[in-house]
């Protein structure tokens, strides 16, 4: 778990320097929301227009890079399933433009319409506008030319965002009980810090759906060739909208969980959806959305716009207790000698344990996640703080990570250092630490970092700090979250007060 830093320049709580860097914060706060209003009149003016123009509303357009294939492929794919009915609702006519294939198979021009609005909500207006185009029909669809017309035209309004102005937030597993988590045991106050409610969530994700902010991935900030030289990317997207980066620490589902009101573990649904298990007091699972990845792909069905280019979170993994909630590490089936108690307790109650059976639902869990726009990163294999340990001993947590965790993810080159350190002080990466995670393959670097926005692309790396969005900095720096949401508003009645201070 994290611990984040204060914000260097930040003055002592209660001081009248402290008074008037507030004072100071919240002018900007306030000049800042005043440009954004205007920013999203002028962006109603043009919804208004293309509305005139007689298109569903909702669509942009904006000329960009071809993302990733996987990730367009399941949009499309998507589009098909989850928003057939909104389109239906919102062109009443579309059914007339059926190209209708009674034998099946080939997608009617309505499936293409609702395929091609999904592209065009998520920013993506070249794939759409293709999509059309490539249609047989379309030389004579009226429909599908007067959306080319509006995807060219909202695309248009686009703009390069830029990218030392892109933040990325923070959770850690979310609390779905709070009666359990908040139990006054000696795991409370930890909890109580770092940890994020379900209730917060959903009301801090909303807030910032309605404030314009849009999830992106740091491979469309910065761009690694195959040497692992960087270059910068291009994020365009019309007026109003912000572009933010998402992220989730340990998602394993740790044994010392168990029984604190948390989700146990990640799943693939009948239906193909990611849902997490829960295990209820009397030992039964239920099956819901109770964590963030759920919660989040839940929130883009309905919302798509809330996703550039089909991006969602990067997921951060530790290896020693397995991940998302399968126990996939070696040491499990090995049975070393020092084996943690709680591993051994957890064997005893799993005598049907198979290393090969955990491994093959895992990787099916994260194949699922992948396609569905989710990104992984290393959090290292045994939670390290890099700034403390020695190269050795990184060397050879690296090596139990690609052993152990690589394989069920594909691979990673993005690195989110545990306990918010960094492997280094200095303004820029040089030394031991970092030839050898560059060498190993690593590009993407993240701490933790309480400035609205920490980016740097470089060379040879890129590197963004991150806030944490849980008790800890809602209870005690409202203020440094201002542009994302109201503390106030969010902060879960549930959590005892005060938040305990950091040890
Ligand atoms: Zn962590």
């Amino acid at each position: 778990m994290e611990k984040g830093k204060h914000q260097g320049t930040r003055p002592e709580m209660g001081t009248p320097e402290y008074e008037e860097w507030r004072k100071r914060m919240l002018a900007r706060r306030r000049k800042r929301l005043q440009r954004e209003r205007r920013k999203r009149l002028i962006a109603m003016g043009v919804a208004l227009v293309l509305v005139i123009g007689g298109v569903s509303a909702g669509i942009n357009s904006c000329k960009g890079k071809k993302t990733s294939v996987s990730r367009q492929d399941k949009i499309s794919a998507n589009a098909k399933t989850d928003s057939a009915k909104d389109t239906a609702a919102s062109d009443g006519s579309a059914a007339d433009s059926k190209t209708s294939d009674t034998a099946g198979g080939s997608a009617t021009a309505k499936d293409i319409l609702v395929q091609a609005d999904i592209l065009a909500q998520q920013y993506n207006y070249d794939e759409a506008i293709k999509l059309l185009k490539q249609d047989s029909s379309y030389s004579s669809n009226e429909k599908m030319q007067a959306a080319v017309k509006k995807y060219e035209e909202t695309k248009a309004t686009c703009t390069a965002w830029p990218l030392e102005k892109v933040t990325h937030v923070f959770y850690h597993i979310l609390i779905k009980d709070t009666s359990k988590a908040f139990d006054g045991d000696y795991k409370e106050a930890d909890y109580n810090q770092v940890m994020t409610t379900i209730d917060e969530f959903n009301k801090i994700t909303q807030t910032m759906y309605d404030e314009g902010y849009v999830m992106v991935s740091i491979k469309d900030m910065a761009k690694a060739d195959e040497n692992g030289n960087m270059t910068e990317g291009e994020i365009l997207l019309p007026p109003g909208k912000i572009p933010f980066v998402l992220s989730q620490d340990d998602v394993c589902y740790y044994h010392y969980m168990d029984g604190d009101g948390f989700a146990t573990k990640l799943v693939v649904d009948d239906e193909g959806k990611i849902r997490n298990e829960y295990v209820e007091d009397d030992g039964s699972i239920s099956v819901g959305d109770y964590d963030m990845v759920p919660l989040i792909d839940r929130f883009v069905e309905e919302h798509p716009d809330f996703s550039y280019r089909g991006a969602k979170g990067i997921i951060a993994l530790t290896g020693y207790n397995g991940i998302l909630g399968y126990r996939t590490d070696e040491s499990y089936e090995t049975r070393p000698a020092d084996l943690d108690d709680n591993k051994v307790e957890w064997l005893n109650e799993h005598p049907d344990f198979s290393l090969e059976k955990e491994r093959e639902d895992a990787k099916k869990v994260a194949d699922a996640m992948k396609a569905e726009g989710w990104e992984f990163a290393s959090h290292t294999w045994g939670h390290q703080n890099v700034g403390q340990i020695s190269l050795e001993k990184l060397q050879a947590d690296t090596e139990k990570f690609k052993k152990n965790v690589d394989p069920l993810i594909g691979g990673t080159d993005i690195i989110i250092f545990a306990f918010g350190t960094d492997i280094t002080d200095a303004e820029d990466y040089s030394g031991d630490k970092f030839e050898y995670l560059k060498n190993q393959g690593y590009n993407y670097y993240c701490n933790v970092d309480s400035s609205q926005y920490f980016v740097q692309i470089r060379d040879r790396y890129f590197r963004q700090g991150r806030r944490n969005l849980d008790g800890y900095r809602m209870y005690y720096n409202p203020e440094l979250l201002e542009d994302l949401f109201n503390a106030k508003d969010v902060f879960d009645p549930a959590r005892p007060t005060p938040v305990p201070p950091m040890g």
